[in-house]
């Protein structure tokens, strides 16, 4: 039995009626931005029309209403992923933002001099340079994970790494150019013991399979509303509740404080300290409402969905002559719905442009993972295609068609 209906689902999201280049929209870009249901496109226009407020600050109802509404935001997002109190719950702009604000705040606070960061090759650049930037602030040492078969995370390369103890462990839980999901449980478990921080970007997990941050056990987990079916300005960033009261704030202003003097402030409660200013509050509420579609849809259902679909794509494109990066059908298991591939004798833009032709949306480039594109797949650039719960076979059949149609326009032999 198919685990999600995706023609209801096809029905909620209003640009997949439309057109490109003449043809239906054949949307394989999720990793990069996810489509907007009917549901999230309402419930923010809902609040421009009935609630729009600002937040924390007036007593009268409309803005106690709109408090109220961006409060519970919260506590859906900690339960979404198993936190025990939005006090772990942090809005910010982005996953980027997110982890940035680690490396400044806690970083600052934490590495010093000779120290080291541990992070892996397969990163995405919002997962590395903040760490590189760190590390040039405080004199530490920036080490990675290599990886093994151009795959997955080299364990014995991660323990030998760990020898170093390093103060920060940062790893993204799944590969947004690989879609490799590495095994977040036992690495952190492994950092954990030699006294490592670990931060998580989940930025391509959270919207595609059931995580528990408990289970985790990292101290810090960050993602984005965007990705997840959510508006784009608002980006989470949940860190265990001892950790937060520890770290110092990062951005300063209205709101953040408990009290104010001309010389000194003090902070206020989680999860406030950390928000400065008027915060996105549209893009919560609208990120309020895909969080509940989500739910309502079941994350395992959305991961057996994709699955079913990546498998289904891989077997198809390896008729047609193209390589596919990252874990392959056997290892399933180990595989998101992103799936970049090269083929000889067309470089990726040609290939994404024979795709926007088709009126398919590919990325091509290095995915903001440079280090991975072209030092490890020593490609220049690869163009990726990613599902996601409104995507469907005859959609894929569409691409792989289009992978033909690259060989007539490239004039390239088989
Ligand atoms: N990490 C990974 C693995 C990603 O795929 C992305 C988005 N491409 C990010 C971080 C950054 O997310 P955002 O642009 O929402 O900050």
């Amino acid at each position: 039995m198919a685990s999600l209906d995706v023609e209801k689902i096809r029905k909620d999201f209003p640009i997949l009626k439309t057109t490109m280049n003449g043809k239906p929209l054949v949307y394989l870009d999720s990793a990069a931005t996810s489509q907007k249901p009917r549901q999230v496109i309402n419930a923010v226009a809902k609040h421009y029309k009935k609630t729009n407020a600002n937040i924390h600050r007036g007593i009268y109802k409309l803005a106690e209403d709109a408090t109220e509404q961006y409060i519970k935001t919260k506590e859906l997002t900690a339960k979404f992923i198993g936190a025990e109190s939005y006090r772990s719950i942090v809005y910010l702009r982005s996953t980027t933002e997110a982890i940035n604000a680690v490396a400044r705040a806690w970083g600052d606070a934490n590495v010093e001099r000779g120290d080291h960061i541990l992070i892996t090759e397969m990163e995405h650049h919002s997962n590395i340079v903040p760490w590189q930037l760190l590390a040039k602030r405080r004199g530490a040492t920036l080490d990675y994970v290599k990886l093994e078969g151009s795959k997955f995370i080299d364990m014995d390369d991660y323990r030998a790494k760990l020898q170093s103890r390093p103060k920060m462990v940062a790893f993204t839980h799944v590969s947004n150019v690989l879609g490799t999901i590495n095994d977040v449980e036992e690495m952190t478990r492994m950092a954990h013991e030699v006294d490592s921080t670990v931060l998580v970007d989940a930025a391509q997990s959270v919207p595609h399979m059931p995580v528990n941050v408990k289970d985790m056990h990292a101290e810090f987990v960050a993602f984005s509303s965007h990705k997840m079916l959510g508006p784009s300005g608002v980006g989470v960033l949940y860190g265990r509740e001892e950790v937060l009261e520890e770290m110092p704030p990062f951005h300063a202003g209205g709101d953040m404080i408990r009290s104010v003097d001309f010389q000194e402030s003090t902070w206020n409660e989680l999860p406030w300290k950390f928000e400065a200013g008027t915060q996105n509050i549209e893009g919560a509420i609208g990120f309020g409402a895909a969080i509940k579609y989500l739910k309502k849809l079941g994350m395992e259902n959305v991961r057996e969905h994709e699955k079913t679909l990546t498998k289904y794509a891989l077997e198809k494109l390896a008729g047609s002559g193209v390589k596919a990066f990252g874990p392959g059908v056997e290892e399933i298991e180990k595989k998101a719905g992103v799936i970049a591939f090269s083929m000889p004798g067309a470089h990726a833009h040609d290939i994404a442009q024979v795709f926007d032709n088709e009126g398919i949306a590919v990325r091509s480039g290095h995915h903001c993972a440079m280090p991975l594109v072209t030092k490890v797949l020593m490609q220049p650039a690869v163009p990726r295609m990613s599902f996601y719960i409104y995507n469907n076979e005859e959609e894929v059949d569409k691409a792989v068609a289009a992978i033909s149609k690259v060989r007539e326009v490239l004039k390239i032999k088989n």
